[in-house]
């Protein structure tokens, strides 16, 4: 019986690719039950703890053309803002009041040496206003080797570079194919990065045009045989001012893709036990619950949006982004952030880990390992 094979693989640690696919892919009824189990079991063996990252998404200005983005540099409909230091870091107290125990920044691609100072400067402020308690997580796109010293150095200890795609055909028709694209150098900085020191995130889009099953199970072997310590994925969500929406035709509906998406996070727990996995907020974009879900069936790390609600609409990536119209939550202004927050994580049967860091396991046993 299905179920029966459902259960035996949750109890195992290697996975075949057939075997991936066939979790990736369960619906219906088999599908609740294998999630439901593998929520128990990892709960079981893992603990309930829920870290958050407080996030701030501090400019929409970008280098990079994706097909998929909305802040895409060719798109001229987005807004371009970027926002002050001080701003930031007030941000950023805010989440160090609030307990949160860490921040993630969160920009467009620039690799000019005016941005890398910048940041530097800006993750020592933010360390100093925050007696160094505060954890911070940065995604800044693709960088020099020794920029990525330099803002570790300056106190910036997780970083998450999601690779979009491990299927080079695919990633190439997801992005242009020139210098400023280049599959081998987003690997090559990944790479980099655990050189460095970092704890290193990736992750992977779920239900773009021209990706198969197979494709996503590859994905998941991707993040093991690099040894990653992270993970955030979402659902691809289109947007109408990008080269991709003209295919939106030919996607898996949005409730599809959001299935999948927690098929993939759940079998990605199974597959590696240790690391953090984020519940990703484009999941919240196609279900209301959609974070809550992730959190009961996989994902330890949730990411409340603290960006100031003048700019939030403007980092549009995809269309009907969460709380990011004008009536909104601002939730570092809501009084209610925190209550909104612990209802959220308990009702996913969870419980928060206040102003812990929440790093990676994964990474402390493979320094361990490496010996
Ligand atoms: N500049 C940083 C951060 C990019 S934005 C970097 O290059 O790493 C963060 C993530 O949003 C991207 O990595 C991508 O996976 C996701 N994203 C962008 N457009 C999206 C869309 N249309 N649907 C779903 N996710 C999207």
């Amino acid at each position: 019986m299905v179920q029966d094979r459902i259960s035996r693989l949750i109890q195992q640690k290697e996975f075949s690719l057939e075997e991936l696919c066939f979790l990736i892919a369960l619906e219906g009824a088999d599908r609740d039950f294998f999630l439901r189990e593998t929520g128990k079991h990892y709960i079981q063996t893992l603990g309930k703890k829920v870290y958050f990252r407080g996030l701030v998404e501090f400019s929409n200005y970008c280098t990079k053309d994706c097909y998929y983005c909305g802040i895409r540099k060719s798109n001229s409909q987005a807004e371009r803002y970027d926002i002050d230091d001080e701003q930031i870091v007030e941000a950023a107290r805010f989440a160090h009041q609030h307990n949160y125990g860490s921040l993630v920044l969160q920009s467009g691609e620039r690799h000019d040496t005016q941005f890398a100072k910048r940041i530097t400067q800006l993750l020592r402020k933010i360390k100093e206003a925050t007696n160094g308690e505060l954890g911070i997580t940065i995604s800044l796109g693709e960088q020099s080797e020794d920029t990525y010293r330099e803002w570790f150095n300056a106190g910036a200890h997780r970083y998450l570079l999601r690779i979009e795609s491990s299927n080079k055909e695919l990633y190439y028709k997801i992005h242009p194919e020139d210098e400023n694209h280049n599959f081998e150098l987003r690997l090559n900085c990944i790479q980099t990065l655990q050189k460095v020191g970092y704890q290193t995130g990736t992750g992977v889009m779920i239900g773009l045009p021209f990706q198969s099953i197979e494709d996503l199970a590859r994905d998941l072997l991707f993040f093991k045989e690099l040894n990653i310590d992270m993970v955030g994925m979402g659902p691809f969500i289109e947007h109408s001012n990008t080269p991709l929406y003209q295919y939106k035709n030919q996607l898996w509906p949005l409730q599809r893709r959001f299935d999948v998406a927690l098929n993939m996070i759940a079998t990605l727990r199974l597959l590696m036990p240790d690391i953090n996995i984020a519940a990703a907020t484009a999941l919240q974009a196609i279900d209301p619950m959609g974070r809550e879900k992730a959190l009961r069936y996989g994902a330890n790390i949730i990411m409340p949006n603290i960006t100031p609600t003048l700019h939030r609409k403007d980092y549009t990536l995809y269309e009907n982004k969460p709380c990011t119209d004008e009536g909104a939550d601002d939730c570092s202004n809501c009084m209610n952030v925190r209550v909104c927050m612990n209802v959220r994580v308990e009702m996913a049967g969870r419980e928060i880990g206040l102003n812990e860091w929440g790093d990676s396991n994964h990474f402390f046993n493979r320094q361990h390992t490496k010996q």
